[in-house]
């Protein structure tokens, strides 16, 4: 299928390419990376009346360091922050979990700005950007700098998200983690480059003690969008990360979450991979943080 007709402007700034979806809010889309939305479009479930294409407005395109963490404009490519020694060093939870989004061509072309605004439940951008504590500027014609939003209040449910009509998400910011940090990602997916039927991103703090200060669990593709692992991290308070402690809070995981099935996975096998993968990612997160001076 095709499109039915719309309208598609281009603007070259920030300011122009606002205005422009202040003009329509209800029905005009920012086009990113269009690997999401223009399939969507095709198949007739997005029918956007104008199309705002921000391949231009180099504005949005950039990375930064932020405060001890890092920042990127909602443009920026996916396959850049894959490849930023920048973000390996601030934010390498995102550097390990890139490769498993999609190919490296539609990384290529696909922005992180459009991944967390697409907000798919079966997303890595969105996981990793919770686990990381992430916070989201999104900006409207009059207000360009906007109104920040925690990643926490930020995904709403299926493909939803907090930004209102004639909101952009311009920039994206991941905060220093603490001294002895260390991170993880693992999914399961049926060829390298598929969904995942389920993923982990994982952050664990240790203490002086070598006992755990703090735990980020973020689970994709078992929720209507990024779902946090609050009774799992609550397990690995204040415990060493002994195998039986990780074990107890992967089981925690398994327990709190309610998958859905359809015709990749039924719920139980979904529960069963969420099991084995926070393990994994626990177990990978609290041996780096371990490692860290
Ligand atoms: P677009 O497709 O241009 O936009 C997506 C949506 O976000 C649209 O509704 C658009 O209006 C909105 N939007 C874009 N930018 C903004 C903004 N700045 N402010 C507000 N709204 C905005 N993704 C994964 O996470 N994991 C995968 O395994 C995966 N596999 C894929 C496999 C294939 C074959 C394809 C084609 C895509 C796959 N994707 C996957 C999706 C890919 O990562 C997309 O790049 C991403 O979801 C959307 O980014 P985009 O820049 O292409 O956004």
């Amino acid at each position: 299928m095709k499109p039915p007709a719309f309208e598609y402007r281009a603007p070259e700034t920030l300011e122009e390419a606002l205005a422009l979806l202040a003009e329509r809010p209800e029905d005009a889309k920012p086009l990113a990376g269009g690997q999401s939305l223009v399939p969507a479009m095709n198949f007739r479930l997005a029918v956007p009346a104008l199309l705002v294409d921000l391949n231009r407005v180099a504005e949005l395109d950039w990375i930064r360091e932020a405060d001890g963490g890092v920042s990127f404009g909602a443009m920026t490519r996916q396959r850049a922050v894959e490849r930023s020694e920048l973000v390996a060093e601030r934010a390498p939870l995102l550097s390990e979990t890139l490769p498993h989004v999609a190919h490296p061509q539609i990384r290529n072309r696909g922005t992180i700005g459009g991944s967390v605004a697409h907000a798919d439940p079966a997303a890595e951008m969105p996981a990793a950007m919770l686990a990381l504590g992430a916070r989201f500027r999104a900006a409207r014609a009059g207000t360009p700098e906007g109104r920040w939003i925690e990643a926490a209040e930020f995904f709403t449910g299926l493909f939803g998200t907090a930004l209102e009509p004639g909101e952009l998400l311009v920039e994206m910011e991941v905060p220093a983690a603490p001294a002895r940090t260390g991170w993880a990602f693992r999914e399961f997916a049926r060829r390298h480059g598929d969904y995942a039927l389920v993923g982990v991103a994982a952050g664990v703090t240790l203490d002086e003690a070598g006992r755990c200060a703090r735990t980020r669990i973020a689970l994709l593709s078992v929720g209507d969008g990024p779902v946090a692992a609050r009774a799992a991290e609550a397990a690995m308070e204040g415990e060493a990360p002994t195998n039986e402690v990780v074990r107890a809070a992967a089981e925690a995981a398994a327990a709190e979450i309610d998958p859905s099935s359809d015709i990749h996975a039924p719920a139980e096998y979904r529960r069963h991979l969420t099991r084995v993968l926070v393990d994994r990612a626990l177990t990978a997160a609290a041996g780096r943080a371990g490692e860290e001076p």
